[in-house]
């Protein structure tokens, strides 16, 4: 390397813009850091298969880490630490800083918790060919034939005829049953397989095999689900009837998993959006700074963030209000003082489907968290289209703190497209732009991150929250 560069190539070099792969750029010890950072993130992924989980998860964290559960109209003073719980199933852990609330605003991180899964029916227990099955509705938008054929797990609560409630969880441990969703044999698949692929696998097929055990007594009209039943009521107290006021997932059965002879990346489910709700939750545990900073961990993004869990829902706009209330500081004001970083994922390029992207604007795995200015779709229809004076803002903070980031859109021009949370606190006149971790394989049953864009997106939530 003792040649120098040309004036013309140093000239050029300092003028224009490429990205840079993370992992080739970080030191020796900033490696360490990012593979030391992914083994808590994969054991928060294996604790939380579910917003409920996830929401046990962050609390069980917050509280190991000094925070204290928030009801509305408590006090509140600079340097406390508190956590407030949304019907089990959303989270905001948030602390209070020195800073002036009005003048500095609050910095919120808000990512999901909820990913798509298959979600067991009202009234779904019935027996048929020698075996028992539960029916499914899929949550989120998912390509159902890849939900067939592997190891599912189910979790979640049934709340008992008498209000008790009961948590399920079956298939996480290693000598636990699993659930199986079977797929027809490619001997026979001639049809099935030349029809289009939305239509291999229909949503009434998405039927969960939980038993084959017929009862001894053979009066019984129904004898393998006579077993199934018998067994839900030794184990959890359930009766049929029960399922009617259940909320019980089908998740993969598969823990996270390192990817690659050298590592460098992660296999797991749910990591859109755990892959940002993790870093969102550890930057506002860990960091100090003086703002006023909150972790939103939503739920139902996947089904258009509707209903009182997600992040449509009043209650995170009346928590904040609540914040300014016991603080002294004018609502209005502190959310044009603020500033949100809506952390979600977004796709990598996939060299094997180079077709739907536009590779000068696609996220490339490895370089970084990536920004989306916007998201959206035919014409960024939908979407929060972050200004550029806050791009600059947080850019000079990333540029500040040396985080390796990038920009990306989703996919070419009417390629698709999707959408997130931005545009909901946004509207709230709260500064927002996307930031989050480019996913391979985005909501497959097993999807793909690198730990360098994990990493990237931990120190980008730093420095934002600093
Ligand atoms: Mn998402
Ligand atoms: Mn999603």
């Amino acid at each position: 390397m003792s040649e120098k560069k040309s004036r013309g190539q140093a000239r050029y070099d300092a003028l224009a813009y490429e990205k840079k792969n993370y992992f080739e750029t970080a030191s020796e010890q900033e490696r360490r850091a990012m593979f030391a950072y992914a083994e808590g993130y994969k054991a928060f992924l294996n604790e939380a298969k579910t917003e409920r989980e996830a929401c046990a998860a962050a609390v069980r964290m917050a509280e190991e880490k000094g925070f204290a559960e928030y009801r509305f109209g408590d006090p509140l003073a600079a340097g406390d630490k508190r956590y407030f719980v949304n019907r089990g199933k959303s989270v905001v852990l948030f602390r209070i800083g020195a800073k002036n609330l009005e003048e500095d605003g609050l910095r919120i991180l808000v990512a999901h918790i909820d990913s798509p899964r298959l979600d067991v029916k009202q009234n779904p227990l019935y027996e048929e060919a020698g075996m028992c099955f539960l029916k499914t509705h899929y949550y989120g938008g998912l390509k159902k034939y890849q939900w067939t054929a592997l190891p599912l797990a189910l979790h979640g609560v049934v709340v008992l005829r008498d209000g008790r409630k009961v948590q399920l969880c079956v298939g996480e441990a290693p000598d636990d049953p699993v659930f199986y969703i079977d797929d027809l044999l490619p001997h026979l698949g001639g049809e099935q397989m030349a029809g289009k692929a939305s239509k291999v696998i229909e949503g009434e097929q998405l039927n969960l095999v939980v038993g084959g055990l017929p009862c001894t007594d053979e009066e019984v009209k129904h004898r393998v689900k006579y077993t199934v039943l018998d067994h839900l009521n030794a184990r959890y107290g359930m009766c049929e009837e029960d399922f009617l006021s259940a909320e019980l997932c089908a998740v993969p059965a598969l823990p996270a998993r390192d990817v690659g002879f050298d590592r460098a990346l992660i296999g797991a489910y749910g990591h859109d959006d755990r892959v940002c709700a993790y870093p969102a939750l550890t930057a506002v545990l860990e960091g100090a700074g003086g703002h006023t900073a909150l972790a939103i961990l939503a739920d139902k993004e996947e089904i258009g963030s509707e209903g009182n869990t997600g992040m449509q829902s009043k209650v995170y706009e009346d928590l904040m209000e609540e914040i300014c209330l016991a603080l002294g500081a004018n609502f209005r004001k502190v959310r044009f003082a603020s500033k949100c970083l809506s952390a979600d994922v977004t796709a990598a390029y996939d060299p094997n489907f180079a077709g739907v992207f536009e590779r000068m604007n696609a996220a490339m795995l490895s370089c970084g968290a990536c920004m989306s200015k916007f998201t959206g779709a035919r014409g960024k229809s939908g979407s929060n289209d972050a200004n550029a004076e806050f791009v600059g803002e947080v850019r000079r903070m990333f540029a500040e703190a040396g985080v390796v980031w990038q920009t990306a859109e989703l996919g070419k021009v009417d390629a698709g497209g999707g959408g997130t949370v931005a545009k909901f606190l946004a509207n709230l006149n709260i500064d927002t732009v996307d930031l989050g971790v480019p996913v391979l394989s985005m909501h497959a049953p097993w999807e793909l991150v690198s730990k360098a864009d994990l990493y990237g997106c931990h120190r980008a939530f730093l420095a934002f929250l600093r």
